[in-house]
């Protein structure tokens, strides 16, 4: 709380500049088990080269394999882009399954695997953004970052492009090219919308605009979307800037006091304050599949996960 308000104290003599923000994106793809993801991979690159915009990876074995999807990370860095630890095994710390001492050996297991890469950053981004459904992992994993010379890599715009994708899939393959480019529309849409709720819950909070980091994935929708997506957060008056940049925001070193932990660090610091009004999980599809589904976007067969 102290900290809070001498964030506050320093604030207000900072002048108002435009809204920034950052991208960063999660998993990384495995083109042994899906073979169009190098093409994926390589428009995601293309298009940050074009926009001039330097991002943040936080590829996870899981996800990548340790094969061809291992490469494609290691083009990420090659490019300039910034690589974070994701875990190995890519479990959620909030699970009473995954215990701190295996979650640790998975974050030292990703550490071995990509931490060669040029652009590696001791760097963590929990998985499902879960920090730990117990005081002694939340804690543990705390501590451990501090004595391993790590810093957690929190989000502050959470968003749900993972399940925006699973339809654009389907949708793709059912043929259906009309309903893909609509699924796009709301999909940008739904980042502008996440993106103007998490600022004001930050300004509510900070009395301040932070330096924003927005949670993507490597999927074909953002492969396909990132151009229009970059311009429509440009034409709402936002500025983008480079992760490592975003994360010397001071926003991202609160540690806030709740349980489960994790979310959005926006959302952590307002539910730490019992702000009115916070869902839980914070983001997810079953808050997007109703509108979806009025307008026809969702596919018979795509359930929602
Ligand atoms: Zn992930």
């Amino acid at each position: 709380m102290t900290r809070l308000l001498m964030l506050l104290a320093l604030l207000v003599v900072i002048p108002a500049r435009a809204q920034t923000l950052s991208l960063t994106f999660d998993d990384g793809l495995d083109p042994d088990t899906q073979p169009a993801a190098a093409g994926w991979n390589a428009q995601l690159l293309a298009h940050l080269e074009q926009l001039q915009i330097h991002a943040m990876v936080f590829p996870s074995l899981a996800r990548t394999g340790t094969g061809s999807g291992t490469a494609l990370i290691a083009q990420w860095s090659a490019a300039g882009h910034a690589v974070g630890n994701h875990t190995s095994e890519h479990r959620s710390l909030a699970a009473s399954s995954t215990s701190l001492a295996t979650f640790i050996e998975q974050v030292e297991q990703a550490q071995r695997h990509y931490g060669h890469l040029p652009g590696w950053q001791r760097m963590l981004r929990f998985p499902y953004l879960k920090e730990g459904n117990t005081a002694d992992k939340r804690d543990g994993m705390r501590s451990w970052l501090e004595e391993n010379d790590y810093r957690a890599a929190p989000v502050s715009i959470d968003a749900s492009d993972w399940y925006y994708n699973l339809l654009y899939l389907s949708w793709l393959e059912n043929g259906d090219s009309g309903k893909a480019g609509q699924i796009q529309q709301a999909y940008i849409q739904h980042l502008l919308d996440r993106a103007a709720y998490y600022e004001q819950l930050a300004r509510q909070l900070l009395g301040r605009s932070p330096d924003h980091v927005l949670l993507l994935h490597t999927n074909r929708l953002n492969a396909d979307a990132l151009p229009q997506l970059v311009s429509a957060f440009q034409g709402h008056g936002w500025r983008f800037i480079s992760p490592l940049q975003a994360f010397d925001d001071v926003l991202y070193r609160q540690q806030p006091d709740i349980l489960p932990a994790g979310e959005s660090i926006v959302w952590a610091l307002a539910k730490a304050q019992d702000l009115p009004g916070l869902r839980y999980p914070a983001e997810d599809a079953r808050y997007e599949q109703p509108a979806l589904q009025a307008q026809g976007l969702v596919p018979a067969k795509s359930a929602p996960r």
